[in-house]
């Protein structure tokens, strides 16, 4: 298979050299030129549980220098940078290209629609984790997934096809038709730890620090999966919470994307995680008090870097 990774940064860079050791054809398109050139000079640097190697035959370009047109584009990108990014590659998304997204958050599926007619559009959640450690260096340990789904339910065989793709290179990919179910619990897993992090400086351990920490992940799990009850998306309330209490008991040092993203003073994808579940809510009706705060918080410090507010 012919395929273009959008954002190709720890994520794209991970599911790119994995792809292309499985002997697909693939093609890095991202802005970081240290990181292309790294990969034109020595190859992609890949470490995983299987051991560190170098992978070679990438192609690794700019998006707007992105020729032909592939049969599968991934999208990896930050959400925030998403739109702006499919609009860079509009010619090169041909009347063939079908375009899948494993970014977290919601809204990912309305964005894309903007790009592609949604009846190309491959929606999924991984839990693959994967840290890019300078340009052209990409490290993920661990075990993860991947599920997707076609936008529109219905699959001519192309779905599945790409669920093969992945799968051969070892992504541990399935056609899966709840994956609205996996995705929104995903969401809210991120919506409390990712922002909870973000707006205290804590790592994930430290959330426990105060009783109050483990109350307020909890409340913010909460409300998400009430959002999502109220879209009609079955969701497992104890395997969400588990799952919180694990992370906090076992990835005590972990400082999730959007911690790093705060510490760096670079924009948060707060706006497609918390932002998206107050939209949602406010549709439903419901109050999501905890995810609100969070939203402002984080909308706070995110100005306060842009320097709109100066510091005291
Ligand atoms: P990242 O910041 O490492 O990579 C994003 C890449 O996009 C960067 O290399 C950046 O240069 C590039 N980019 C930005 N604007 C661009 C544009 N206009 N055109 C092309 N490239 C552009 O982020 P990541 O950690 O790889 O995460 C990507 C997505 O996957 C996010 O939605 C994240 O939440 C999700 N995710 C991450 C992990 C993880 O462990 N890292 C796990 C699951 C899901």
């Amino acid at each position: 298979m012919n395929i273009s990774i959008l954002g190709a940064g720890a994520m794209g860079s991970l599911f790119g050299g994995l792809l292309a050791e499985s002997g697909q054809q693939v093609t890095l398109l991202d802005i970081n030129d240290r990181h292309l050139q790294a990969i034109h000079s020595r190859g992609l640097s890949l470490e995983t549980d299987a051991g560190q190697r170098y992978v070679h035959g990438l192609g690794a370009c700019r998006p707007e220098q992105a020729s032909g047109q592939p049969d599968l584009l991934l999208v990896f990108t930050k959400t925030l940078h998403t739109d702006s990014a499919l609009r860079s590659v509009a010619g090169h998304i041909g009347p063939q290209t079908w375009v899948l997204t494993l970014q977290n958050g919601l809204g990912n599926a309305e964005t894309l629609s903007r790009h592609v007619p949604a009846s190309r559009v491959v929606i999924g959640m991984t839990n693959w984790p994967a840290d890019l450690l300078g340009p052209g260096q990409v490290r993920s340990h661990g075990l993860g997934e991947v599920r997707i789904m076609g936008l529109q339910g219905h699959d001519d065989g192309r779905v599945a096809q790409v669920a093969a793709v992945l799968d051969g290179a070892g992504l541990h990919c399935a056609v899966d038709r709840e994956v609205w179910s996996a995705i929104w619990e995903k969401v809210a897993f991120n919506a409390a730890l990712n922002s909870l992090c973000a707006a205290s400086g804590c790592t994930v351990g430290q959330l426990d620090g105060a009783p109050e920490g483990l109350a307020l992940a909890r409340s913010i799990v909460l409300e998400v999966l009430a959002v999502a009850q109220a879209q009609g998306v079955a969701v497992d309330r104890q395997r969400c919470l588990d799952a919180v209490s694990y992370a906090i008991a076992h990835h005590r040092t972990h400082k999730p994307s959007m911690l790093q993203d705060v510490l760096a003073g670079r924009p948060t994808e707060i706006a497609s995680i918390n932002g998206e579940v107050l939209a949602r809510a406010r549709q439903a009706g419901i109050a999501v008090p905890h995810n609100e705060t969070l939203l402002g918080l984080l909308r706070l410090i995110e100005a306060r870097q842009r320097r709109r507010v100066p510091s005291l």
